[in-house]
This record gives structure tokens, C-alpha cells and sequence, in this order.
């Protein structure tokens, strides 16, 4: 898991200033690195720039080829770069201008991964919560780079744009901050290269929304429906303003990978009884391991003490299927026709002009087993 900054990560920062300026409301505040619970960071400035780190009043300003160590002081944090500490409750990084700044972030050992945007870190139980305030069409473009499969056809990647787009706009996963960069939300690396497909699609779809009756729809999406997707009542979630549609998926029919599981009837008493759920599903999967049923399109057969669970394809399989939209891209249909098929009676719009949907959240989980 562990990166270090190379050449490629150090082009992001060159990336992100290439991308426009966001021309409404833009901005998403990232919980990082909650995976790793950390109780130390370091950061440290892009080349050639500096990061002024505020707390509680007081100023350290960390110029480049400098690293701060952050870490847990009781109650507080500690920001060391040499012989300078400063302790405080919040911790704020940003450029000298008081604006977004581009640095690395590290959990040291663990991860390690360069931003543009301004940083602020607490602690939470004992442990350092760094938040990323970032750009939408950044945080867009990272979350598709992180989130397609390697070699999606450009128009699936359009597809997924406006889909995370919306899903970014249209949602709220946390309290303390907008959305983590776990598949919990979606899965938020570096900005990915200038040429990179992800980043390509993402400015082509630029501002790009999913509606649905005039408001923008906070739109899920999963790696591959097994050849039918569902609608939320189809796995036991109650409908939101969008209730999704089951459409049949020919590509996933015949491309999706198949598996099987086989568990212990007492343990699985609940996947058993009644209809299959993706709650059912994610009590497994959070028991077992994440993989354990990897999508909700499956059978059941029970065998002595066993219950052997026959599925194919992965994630809820409600929205966009991933593995689907490949095939349409490599058919040559465009995002528009993709985005008409897995999500029947929307329409695209711009974000500007849009309403966000006023409704909470379904509780649908973006959980590992994608
Ligand atoms: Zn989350
Ligand atoms: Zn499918």
C-alpha cells in the first residue's frame, strides 16, 4: 500500500493547475487516510512551494524540501518541522496565499499521497482526522481514475464521471466531512496524469449531472450486476426520489465472473430467511470478510449443515454496472446512451442549473466487496 512521491505524483500538482477554475460551488471537504487510523503524519510541500500551518493562532511556515510530523498529543496535536512545534486542537495547511496548496501527505510506513487543496486536521478518540478541501472535477476525476477497472472505454469512463459527479453533489456520507476516500463513499486516490483517461472523460463531462425530476440524483453505480440490475426495493431499501430500475445487462450475462460460497447454516440463518437483501448481504460480508458474497445475484441450496451460495458478478448491481458499460463503450455507444439505459427516466443536465436533492441518502453501502 505503500506509495512514495514519484515522478508521476510530483506531474499531479502540474495536472490539477491545468484543470479550470470550477465555475459553481466546487469544492468537497475529503476525510483521508480513516482507513489507517492514524495517530502521525507528515506532510510536506510540493517543490518550489511553501505550506503556512495555523493553529490555534500561531504560524509555522514549512518550506519545501521541509516535513512536519504531525501527531496525537492527548487531547491535541503536535506539529513539529525541526526545532518549531506548535500544539492545537485544528490544525489548517494552506498555500502563502491563503488558498489551495499542493503537498504530499503521508501515514509514515504506510501511505503516502500528494494533494492540491487546503488541509485541516483534528483528533478524534486518539486519533489524527486530516480533511482535504479539494476541487469538485479533482475529486471527480480521482475517484474515477480509482474507481474504473484498468482499460475502460472512454465513454464508460464519461458514464462513471457524471455518476460520481452527481453521487458528489448529491450526497452526504459524514459529519465531520463531506465523503471519505474508502469505497465507503467512493474510493479517492491522486489525481490521475493529463493523459489519463479518467482525467479525460472527466473534463469532456465537465459540470455533467444525472436528474431526475429536476433534481440530481445521488447516483450509485457497482462493478458488475451478474445480467440484471435492481432497483432499491429489489434489495430491500426503501425508495428515494430515484428508484432505480432493473434492467437486464446482456454483456454482464456473459462476461461477469461467477463464485460460490458456502457457509455454516446457523451462521447464515438470516441470508436464508426470506428474500435476499444487500443488508443481509453486508452483515455477512462485515462477518466474514468482504468477499464472502461478493454481489447480490445469487442462489441459494442448502446442503447438510451448509448453505452454498452460487452468485455471479459483484457489488449491489443497483445503478450503473460497471462491467456493463464497458461493453456498451466497446460496442461504440456513447455515456449518454449508457446513462439512458441504467438509469431509465433521468436526464443530464448541468449542475449549475440543478437542484440537489433535498432527500437523505440511501443507505445503500460502496462497501470493499466491490
Ligand atoms: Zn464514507
Ligand atoms: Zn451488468
Amino acid at each position: 500500500m505503500t506509495a512514495i512521491l514519484s515522478r508521476r505524483s510530483l506531474s499531479l500538482f502540474f495536472t490539477l493547475l491545468a484543470l479550470p477554475a470550477s465555475s459553481f460551488a466546487g469544492t468537497l471537504r475529503i476525510g483521508v487516510f480513516g482507513l489507517f487510523h492514524p495517530r502521525e503524519l507528515t506532510l510536506r510541500p510540493a517543490p518550489q512551494s511553501v505550506l503556512i500551518i495555523e493553529g490555534d493562532g500561531r504560524r509555522l511556515i514549512l518550506a519545501d524540501g521541509r516535513e512536519a510530523r504531525l501527531r496525537v498529543a492527548g487531547r491535541v496535536l503536535e506539529c513539529q518541522d525541526g526545532e518549531y512545534a506548535l500544539t492545537a486542537s485544528v490544525l489548517h495547511a494552506e498555500s502563502r496565499h491563503g488558498g489551495p496548496a499542493e503537498f504530499v501527505l503521508s501515514v509514515p510506513g504506510r501511505i503516502s499521497r500528494a494533494y492540491r487543496g487546503m488541509l485541516g486536521v483534528t483528533v478524534h478518540d486518539g486519533e489524527l482526522v486530516p480533511i482535504v478541501t479539494m476541487d469538485l472535477e479533482a475529486a471527480v476525476a480521482s475517484a474515477v481514475a480509482a474507481e474504473s477497472p484498468p482499460g475502460a472505454a472512454l465513454a464508460a469512463l464519461e458514464a462513471q464521471a457524471i455518476v460520481t459527479r452527481s453521487y458528489y453533489l448529491a450526497a452526504r456520507r459524514h459529519h465531520d466531512f463531506d465523503f471519505c476516500d474508502t469505497t465507503h463513499c467512493q474510493f479517492l486516490r491522486e489525481l490521475p496524469s493529463i493523459v489519463s483517461p479518467a482525467l479525460i472523460a472527466t473534463k469532456r463531462t465537465r459540470g455533467l449531472v444525472l436528474l431526475y425530476r429536476g433534481e440530481i440524483v445521488p447516483a450509485l453505480f457497482s462493478a458488475s450486476c451478474g445480467g440484471r440490475t435492481r432497483s432499491l426495493s429489489d434489495v430491500g431499501l426503501a425508495s428515494q426520489a430515484y428508484p432505480y430500475y432493473s434492467v437486464a445487462c446482456e454483456y454482464c450475462l456473459r462476461h461477469a465472473a461467477v463464485w460460490t460460497a458456502v457457509l455454516s447454516r446457523r451462521h447464515a440463518e438470516d441470508l436464508a430467511s426470506g428474500e435476499p437483501t444487500e443488508a443481509k448481504r453486508l452483515r455477512i460480508d462485515r462477518q466474514f470478510g468482504w468477499s464472502t458474497i461478493p454481489g447480490n445475484n445469487f442462489t441459494l441450496e442448502t446442503a447438510g449443515e451448509s448453505l452454498i451460495v452460487r452468485g455471479t458478478g459483484q457489488g449491489h448491481g443497483v445503478g450503473l454496472c460497471q462491467l456493463g458499460a464497458w461493453g456498451m463503450a466497446s460496442e461504440g455507444q456513447s455515456f449518454q446512451d449508457i446513462l439512458n439505459y441504467y438509469f431509465p427516466n433521468t436526464s443530464l443536465g448541468d449542475a449549475d442549473n440543478s437542484a440537489r436533492t433535498s432527500s437523505p441518502h440511501t443507505e445503500v453501502r460502496l462497501e470493499p466487496s466491490r
